[in-house]
């Protein structure tokens, strides 16, 4: 006898108060709409950012509650966290680095494909934080360019979001010609990448 199957046909109504993704600057008429590459690539690329987590301390707690049902970092479609640098475009720094940790982190950065963006996730991957010692990095933008930095020993989830959403506005707005501009290739050779 086989066991009773039973299937949720039922489509659930979008409800009010799902928010969909803005709709870029553009022209409208009817049957149409035009709006320059630069948005739709801009639109695509902040609501799919894939984060690659570093956490090493008690930030990387606050970043697990973050990630959590409460606060769901997917609503912002970035619940597809990565280990592997090589598909990941957001490299997020939580916690003490050590400077024998430092190298790691450079490797990490290296290892991601361009475009990528960084956030230094509180107090301790910022500045050193409360560790002023001879062994704790006094911030990873030392050795790989921060984006956008979050302050807070430890930051809630909110400033982590925070953080977050402000990197969306960057990867949003950032034109597609910058990785091939002068000023960045510096930005690079500062930090002694090719
Ligand atoms: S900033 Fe504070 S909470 Fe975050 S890793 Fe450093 S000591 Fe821990």
């Amino acid at each position: 006898m086989p066991r009773p199957v039973s299937y949720n046909i039922k489509v659930k109504p979008l409800d009010n108060d799902i928010s969909m993704a803005e709709m870029p600057d553009g022209h409208m008429g009817e049957g149409f709409f035009a709006t320059s590459f630069n948005k739709v690539i801009g639109l695509a690329r902040k609501n799919s950012i894939w984060p690659l987590p570093f956490a090493t301390s008690c930030c990387g707690i606050e970043f697990m509650a973050t990630m959590g049902s409460h606060y769901d970092l997917g609503r912002f479609g970035a619940e597809r966290v990565g280990f592997s640098p090589r598909q990941c475009d957001l490299l997020m720094v939580m916690g003490t680095i050590a400077k024998k940790m430092g190298p790691i982190v450079k490797q990490v950065y290296l290892q991601m494909a361009e475009p990528r963006w960084v956030i230094a996730v509180g107090a301790c991957a910022s500045s050193g934080g409360i560790f002023d010692t001879y062994s704790v990095l006094q911030g990873i933008d030392q050795i790989v360019p921060v984006d956008v930095y979050v302050p807070g020993c430890a930051p809630r989830p909110e400033a982590i979001l925070d953080g977050f959403m402000r990197i969306q506005d960057l990867v949003g707005k950032e034109n597609l010609r910058r990785r091939n501009s002068e000023r960045y290739k510096q930005l690079l050779e500062s930090y002694g990448i090719q």
